[in-house]
């Protein structure tokens, strides 16, 4: 289980209480039996497939605990280009906290990096190879 999974599993544990209420809802209000589940099921369905789609999908829970290192004044690592520099330190499964060859970029480069960082952790599902 990768670290996004560990940060994705409760919410999706308390995701699946949400559907308790619904389904309480319904049965009170057409009685218990198997059409009634099956309309409670419908209507899960059509709500929690987005909030499924959001828990599984969406990059903002990675962005969550994203730890950044700034210099005011540096050099970037790919364009050479001098001034503000940063590197991304800690991400959920990224961990550069004791590189010992930090690679500083600016803000152009930086965001070509993250965006294939994030690319490569969300296709993999698993920790960056160091
Ligand atoms: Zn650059």
């Amino acid at each position: 289980m990768t670290r996004t999974d560990l940060l994705r599993y409760p919410l999706y544990l308390l995701r699946w209480q949400l559907s308790s209420p619904l389904l309480a809802v319904v049965t009170l209000w057409l009685g218990s039996g198997w059409g009634p589940a099956v309309v409670a099921n419908l209507i899960g369905g059509l709500l929690f497939f987005w909030v499924d789609r959001f828990l599984f999908k969406s990059r903002h829970l990675e962005r969550i605990v994203e730890e950044w290192e700034v210099l005011p004044d540096g050099e970037c690592y790919d364009c050479g280009q001098t001034g503000r520099v940063r590197r991304l330190v800690f991400t959920l499964d990224y961990d550069r906290r004791l590189d010992e060859r930090p690679q500083y970029r600016c803000p152009a480069c930086s965001e070509r990096k993250l965006q294939q960082v994030r690319d490569l952790l969300h296709r993999k599902g698993t920790a960056l190879p160091s």
